[in-house]
């Protein structure tokens, strides 16, 4: 954008007066203060020339006429009169501005207040723009700090609460986007679009704080999240070197809820339909030990390869050595050492058996051993390491790792919070989306 030499003369002029009536001649500022200055200066400005913007609006809906648009009314498509114009406010990125819009009420009795409704405005309330800003930042950071770096960065006061309610209302609008994917993909017909050739998708939960006696909650709740995502290697690291040869996730996807199991369910089915999981020639799921994440793995994707995590597998023959040997016991790790190496080979039955002779061997570790050779015999179709490295599979969760650490540790458990059910739901699918780069600026979020 560019001004004449006529415009930017006269705004100078301006704001050179009203420091003048200020006491202040800015030539004199510090640098910054300078910077200041004219920052909120044409702020106020910017203030200005919205309301202008939004009154010349207000006057095209006039001139276009006002009709009543209330379904099955017998007035319906008849104008409507203009009964007051009133002065609201609305808070945007330039501060609260005020501006006069009409009102409008049909012989009907229905109202209308044309410009609210073109611009989705809500009088007293967080204008459009602002309101996707601090939704973005609520995502990111407890809503207190959210509204701390508004007021920094922009000067614009917005209390906490604000930031909460604009985060909530995207996440809202995630979540029907995501009922709405699921819906349509359970309603489809027909052949299905081509997906990709092999698609991850990783499953794994974290506990979130929520408040005590909400939905049977007992102050804490699992977050059940699934990571999409497809292997690349990395380039320009260096020809040929070991980086280069590496594949690693890419094109990652983040998708949860705080819901139980059927939730998740509907979850992992509509994100994965995104994804193209459902099409895709392989998909394969990785996860740990849980059994939600196989009772529903086995109900949206029975055709998925299914492998357990392998750090978690390994985890648990230490679990075994921790329970039957004294830490420093060199037997102990040897022991995990043999069984490790028959895993990695996809020895499952001899797995199996090593944890059973522990067991009928007796005393401390018995019991851990038992529990681990059912452990390996309920998950043995998913321990086929030999089978899914020969495939070129990933056998390791550190890709959903990461997302529940940047999800739930990252946002939903930052100091002080506490989540209703509701709120914390929507939060999680906002952190989710901005995670993926997605941004709610565009969108007009009051529902
Ligand atoms: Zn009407």
């Amino acid at each position: 954008m560019e001004f004449t030499t006529d415009v930017i003369t006269q705004v100078w002029e301006q704001l050179q007066e009203q420091a003048r009536q200020q006491g202040i001649v800015l030539e004199d500022l510090p640098a910054s203060e300078q910077m200041s200055y004219l920052y909120r200066g044409l702020q106020a400005l910017g203030g200005a020339l919205t309301a202008r913007l939004w009154e010349a609006k207000d006057q095209a809906l006039h001139r276009g006429g006002v009709v009543c648009q209330q379904e099955g009314c017998d007035q319906a498509g008849r104008p409507m009169r203009r009964t007051a114009r009133r002065t609201v406010q609305v808070t945007t990125v330039f501060g609260k501005v005020k501006f006069r819009r009409g009102e409008y009420q049909g012989r009907c009795g229905h109202r209308r207040r044309p410009l609210d409704e073109a611009l989705g405005l809500r009088p007293g309330q967080v204008g459009p723009y602002l309101e996707g800003l601090l939704a973005e930042v609520g995502a990111q950071v407890s809503f207190e700090r959210g509204a701390r770096w508004l007021a920094r960065w922009f000067h614009v006061e917005v209390s906490p609460n604000t930031v909460r309610r604009a985060t909530v209302a995207w996440g809202k609008r995630l979540a029907q986007e995501e009922q709405a994917q699921y819906q349509a993909s359970v309603e489809r017909s027909g052949p299905p679009a081509p997906g990709p050739k092999r698609v991850y998708g990783a499953i794994d939960g974290g506990f979130v704080p929520v408040r005590k006696g909400e939905n049977g909650a007992e102050g804490w709740r699992e977050a059940k999240l699934v990571a999409w995502f497809q292997e690349g290697r990395r380039y320009g690291q260096g020809k040929g070197s070991q980086e280069d040869a590496k594949p690693r996730a890419v094109a990652v996807k983040v998708a949860g809820t705080l819901g139980a199991k059927e939730a998740f369910g509907k979850v992992l089915w509509a994100s994965g339909e995104a994804y193209g999981a459902d099409r895709a020639e392989e998909v394969i799921i990785v996860g740990d030990g849980a059994a939600w994440i196989w009772d529903v793995v086995t109900t949206y994707f029975p055709q998925a390869v299914e492998i357990l995590d392998w750090s978690h597998a390994v985890g648990r023959l230490h679990q075994v050595r921790r329970a039957a040997w004294r830490e420093d016991d060199p037997a102990g790790w040897a022991w995990v050492e043999v069984v490790e190496a028959a895993l990695w080979d996809g020895e499952v039955e001899g797995v199996v058996q090593a944890c059973e002779v522990l067991a009928q061997r007796g005393g401390t570790g018995a019991e851990e051993a038992a529990k681990a050779a059912r452990y390996f015999e309920r998950h043995s179709q998913r321990i086929r390491y030999d089978r899914f490295r020969e495939a070129g599979y990933f056998i390791g969760s550190g890709v959903i790792e990461s997302r529940v650490k940047q999800v739930v540790t990252g946002r939903m458990k930052v100091a002080g919070a506490q989540w209703t059910m509701a709120g914390g739901e929507a939060v999680l699918k906002a952190r989710c989306a901005w995670l993926h780069g997605d941004s709610p600026l565009r969108l007009p979020l009051a529902a």
